[in-house]
């Protein structure tokens, strides 16, 4: 009978050892995963927070700007043609961005705010930021129709604010839709500054507009997202040589019924020397951590004032 104890007895410890065994190696295991995210994690932050991230979004004929500051907190301006906005939400699950602190509609054109609705209807924003400029138009209706479903904050921008996201980064509005006849000349102008890099969003704000914005404010920039889509109805050469930027975004679709970028236009650009970058074939990606600008990760340039 002790025997058949004793063997009972080293079955069961034999038991136990495998079973802290395993639990041992579970422990263990969870403790080594945690730790490989933290450093994810970690790295995430020294990537992303100190930087100002301007990505602009290959979305066909249209325009989308997406904005991620150095605090983390994130802007999207326009969302191109509806096609564009399940793509644009692709894009946003792919960067893990389960929410935008703001949505900026610069005006009413389907090509600006037909991909913000699936957009806004799907991912959750804090804050719309409108032109101010109506339209009758079944895009411009839908697009009122979603903010309104989702109950989500639905603000004028005022012409001289600043949009205080984030500490650090001065972002002013140069131009709304007050008062404004064509839908173009209503688009929200967006000045970001973040210590030395500058970046110009037009919108397709005119020649006119352009004028209006360059007596008023400093309207330089290190990058400028020029208006209309290279349109010759934008980038007039004063304004271009006050802006005096380093790079120029133009967005747009190849072989658009528009034309755009027009000609002379390019001519301009060329002439000042800028380095041009479109959407056409893919997304622009900049980074600056205020002092240099890197594009689509290369080697960190200095910022030339
Ligand atoms: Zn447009």
């Amino acid at each position: 009978m002790t025997y058949v104890r004793a063997i009972f007895f080293c079955f069961v410890l034999l038991i136990c050892v495998g079973l802290s065994g395993v639990s041992y190696a579970r422990y263990d295991f969870s403790v080594h995963t945690s730790k490989i995210i933290s450093q994810e994690e970690r790295g995430h932050h020294q990537l992303f927070v100190p930087k100002l991230t301007v990505t602009f979004l290959k979305v066909g004929q249209g325009d989308a700007t997406l904005i991620v500051l150095p605090n983390g907190r994130t802007i999207l301006v326009d969302g191109g043609p509806h096609e564009a906005g399940e793509a644009i939400i692709h894009k946003l699950i792919e960067k893990r961005m389960k929410q935008l602190d703001l949505v900026v509609s610069t005006h009413p054109d389907m090509d600006h705010i037909g991909g913000l609705i699936s957009v806004i209807q799907q991912i959750p924003v804090t804050m719309v930021l409108d032109s101010g400029k109506h339209y009758y138009s079944l895009t411009y209706h839908m697009y009122v129709k979603s903010v309104r479903k989702r109950n989500i904050p639905f603000i004028y921008a005022r012409e001289g604010q600043f949009l205080p996201l984030d500490p650090n980064v001065s972002i002013q509005v140069l131009n709304n839709g007050k008062g404004k006849n064509g839908n173009n000349e209503s688009s929200i102008v967006l000045k970001i500054r973040y210590k030395k890099a500058d970046f110009l969003l037009m919108g397709d704000a005119d020649t006119k507009t352009e004028k209006n914005i360059m007596n008023t404010y400093d309207v330089h920039a290190d990058v400028l997202k020029v208006g209309h889509h290279g349109s010759y109805t934008s980038s007039g050469k004063d304004f271009l040589q006050k802006v005096n930027p380093q790079f120029v975004v133009i967005s747009y679709e190849k072989g658009n019924p528009y034309g755009h970028p027009h000609r002379s236009v390019m001519k301009r650009l060329h002439r000042y020397g800028t380095q041009i970058y479109t959407t056409a074939s893919r997304d622009i990606e900049f980074q600056t951590d205020g002092e240099s600008i890197k594009i689509q990760n290369g080697m960190p340039l200095p910022l030339l004032k």
